[in-house]
């Protein structure tokens, strides 16, 4: 057996218990031990019933004396209670309401291990847990094994499907008997330095911890073993990141020039007077441009910041200079509206825009295509139909990639390689804390524009409760009255957007002929044709449509600015980042703007997210609320991030040991103890990380 053997040569893994570990993703032995436990109990000499104490958290092994189900009799109502008793003769009641199940489950005379708050019952004098952690002791699917669970510091995992936490203990103990033990990789000096126990003892010890680990550690996740494997994964992950970055910077890429003539370009083709930090970012684009190697840079600035038209500054210098540019866009409305302004703003300078989408038709998009590939056009906007093969650039010198976090790091670099190392410029609106940022966009520098046009006002966001939509839609009313404009934008609900399309549709209706019959309403949503989205979308920049109601195909991007309200309707919904980037859609122009959430049913989630987007306007702390609320496994959904999940590490609980990991980490790039051992580590990375972090250029 080795760390690639398949779960199904371990014995007691069948057809059905694979597919269930394969279904979370546990695949092979690594899968498994790289499954750690999530708690522990120390079970080695747990309290009897008499010695327990109203108010702690506590585990004691019971056997159940009489269990009954009252209440309503359908299954999974009621609630169940069982009493359970041990050698101290004393008695604890365990409740568990909506319990129905467990009447097949926990009988009379079993022996129990329970874990849960212990409380005091003053009306029936009993001291209960309600709703405890219970493990079953008296199986009898484990040969000779039983001494895993009790009398001893028990790993607790978190349940895969049907298989209990036992049976997963179980499982993994298997393992370890018939593995030897794995050759360690991480550098010696480290492992001294960081008093670090050697990868295969801290792989054993966060299973199965020897007597004497701190319990209290454990369950903070820094036992020695722990804090070896958390570190060990963010170690690697930073190396592969250092060396993506060092790789990038010895690529032989183009030296812009920046000349007079450039300078005059761009200041004749600029609508308006840059902001402070739009110059500042744009002079470091500039000064990466003319370096002789390629530009790998984040733009970051908040909805409304401005970014646009740096893009299309550094466009205008890659054009002067010969090349063309390409610009990627997550939606079609935002490519839309991307093409119609740069070709507003660089047909004046003679430049050729184009817009390629999906929704061309095949005749058209070849007679595109052609363009691009003589050098007839020289900025293409599109969405991922730009990424199609055949989509071929005569000289592609800057690729520029909008709203960033909607893409996937392959499609990045899909894009990068229609040239020969161009320049990449990536703008994001979505800020995210810097630790992240540094690992997320490691191999990437980063300009911020942190300021926004001149006179804007904060944005006003107010909630209601559906039942007072009234309120909302006469305030809304108000506002156009003053010739403003404004969105009212439904949820998409994901199973179904043919759904979601029929109810905006349905309000779209509702608005337009009972609620504002005076007002012209029109209607965006994605199974539009790109014509009519086109359509639409000018209709209402010209004010022929004053109410635009949507589903959210207007999250990013789209740029009106004399509309200043933002109706979101079931804002309940919508995620934090996404119901700051619909607001981001307001608050474009010199006037006062409002975003209004409107909510139906909401828990306590909800009500959070609700109560961040009323106090803050502040895209930082908004994301810092977000990844807080959804957990890092949500937050970093594969696709929004490039950072694929991590195993042990959990990057909100061990921000602080992420950060001398990459220290250690950027410092054994740089330094390597010897040339062999920097191979090692380049190898060992390669072979067992590169796939998981999708550091696909390493090495
Ligand atoms: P984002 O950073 O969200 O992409 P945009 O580039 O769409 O922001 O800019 C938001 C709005 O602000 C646009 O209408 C744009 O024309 C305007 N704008 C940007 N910079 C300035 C500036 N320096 N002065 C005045 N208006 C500006
Ligand atoms: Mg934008």
């Amino acid at each position: 057996m080795d760390l690639t053997t398949p779960l199904t040569y371990i014995k007691g893994v069948g057809p059905a218990r694979a597919a269930m570990l394969g279904a979370k993703g546990l695949v092979t032995v690594e899968d498994l031990l790289g499954y750690v436990p999530f708690r522990y109990e120390d079970r080695s000499n747990v309290k009897t019933i008499a010695q327990l104490a109203p108010g702690e958290m506590a585990t004691v092994i019971a056997e159940v004396r009489a269990a009954k189900l009252s209440g309503f009799r359908r299954r999974n109502l009621g609630l169940f209670e069982a009493r359970f008793t041990d050698a101290s003769r004393a008695i604890l009641v365990g409740k568990w309401f909506h319990g129905g199940y467990l009447a097949n489950v926990l009988g009379d005379g079993m022996k129990v291990a329970l874990y849960g708050k212990v409380e005091f019952d003053s009306y029936a004098g009993d001291l209960t847990m309600l709703h405890p952690e219970f493990e079953i002791l008296s199986g009898d699917d484990d040969d000779g094994e039983a001494s895993l669970h009790v009398g001893r510091l028990v790993p607790i995992y978190e349940a895969v499907s049907k298989l209990t936490t036992r049976v997963l203990r179980v499982l993994t103990h298997r393992v370890f008997e018939s593995l030897p033990p794995e050759e360690d990789f991480l550098p010696q000096y480290l492992r001294d330095r960081l008093k670090m126990p050697d990868r295969w003892t801290a792989i054993r010890q966060t299973h199965f911890p020897p007597p004497d680990t701190d319990l209290r550690l454990l369950n903070a996740f820094r036992s020695p073993a722990q804090f070896r494997l958390i570190f060990e994964e963010f170690f690697w992950l930073e190396c592969g990141v250092a060396l993506k970055r060092s790789k990038a910077r010895t690529l032989p890429g183009i030296a812009f020039e920046l000349n007079d003539r450039v300078r005059e370009q761009i200041k004749a083709m600029l609508p308006f007077k840059p902001t402070d930090a739009q110059k500042r970012v744009l002079r470091e684009i500039a000064e990466d441009m003319k370096e002789p190697r390629p530009m790998n840079r984040l733009l970051q600035g908040d909805v409304g910041s401005g970014k646009t038209i740096v893009a299309a500054e550094a466009a205008v210098i890659a054009i002067e200079n010969g090349y063309q540019v390409a610009i990627l866009a997550p939606t079609e409305i935002l490519a839309t509206q991307h093409g119609l302004y740069f070709k507003q703003i660089l047909s004046k300078l003679g430049y050729v825009t184009l817009l390629l989408t999906g929704s061309f038709t095949g005749r058209e998009k070849a007679q595109l295509k052609k363009l691009v590939a003589e050098g007839l056009a020289h900025v293409v906007i599109g969405t991922h139909a730009l990424l199609e093969k055949d989509v071929e650039f005569k000289r592609l010198g800057l690729a520029i990639v909008d709203e960033q976090h909607r893409f996937g790091v392959l499609q990045r670099l899909g894009l990068v390689q229609k040239g020969v190392h161009p320049d990449v410029l990536v703008m994001t609106a979505t800020p995210i804390p810097r630790t992240l940022a540094m690992t997320l966009y490691g191999d990437l520098d980063v300009s911020i524009i942190d300021q926004l046009p001149p006179g804007r006002k904060p944005i006003k966001t107010k909630h209601y409760t559906a039942d007072r939509i009234e309120q909302a839609y006469s305030f809304l009313k108000s506002q156009i009255d003053e010739g403003r404009q404004a969105y009212v934008v439904y949820p998409v609900i994901e199973e179904s957007e043919t759904q979601a399309v029929k109810a905006a549709q349905k309000m779209y209706e509702h608005l337009s002929q009972e609620v504002f019959p005076q007002i012209p309403v029109g209607l965006m949503h994605g199974r539009l044709g790109a014509d009519e989205k086109e359509a639409v979308m000018q209709r209402f920049k010209d004010g022929a449509i004053q109410i635009l109601v949507s589903t959210t195909v207007i999250e990013v991007g789209v740029d009106v600015p004399n509309a200043t309200v933002m109706v979101v309707e079931q804002a309940e919904r919508f995620g934090l980042a996404q119901m700051h980037q619909l607001r981001g859609r307001v608050g474009r122009g010199a006037a006062q703007s409002y975003c209004i959430l409107v909510t139906e049913k909401m828990n306590d989630a909800a009500r959070e997210r609700i109560r961040t987007l009323v106090e803050s306007t502040d895209g930082f702390y908004i994301s810092e609320m977000d990844l807080k609320l959804r957990g890092p496994g949500e937050f970093f959904g594969t696709k929004q991030s490039g950072l694929p999940s991590l195993r042990v590490a959990n990057i909100l609980r061990d921000g602080e040991i992420l950060d001398v990991a990459r220290r250690d980490a950027v410092d054994f790039i740089a330094h390597p103890p010897s040339e062999a051992e920097l191979r090692r580590a380049v190898g060992y990375i390669r072979d067992h990380w590169q796939r998981r972090y999708g550091l696909v250029t390493v090495g």
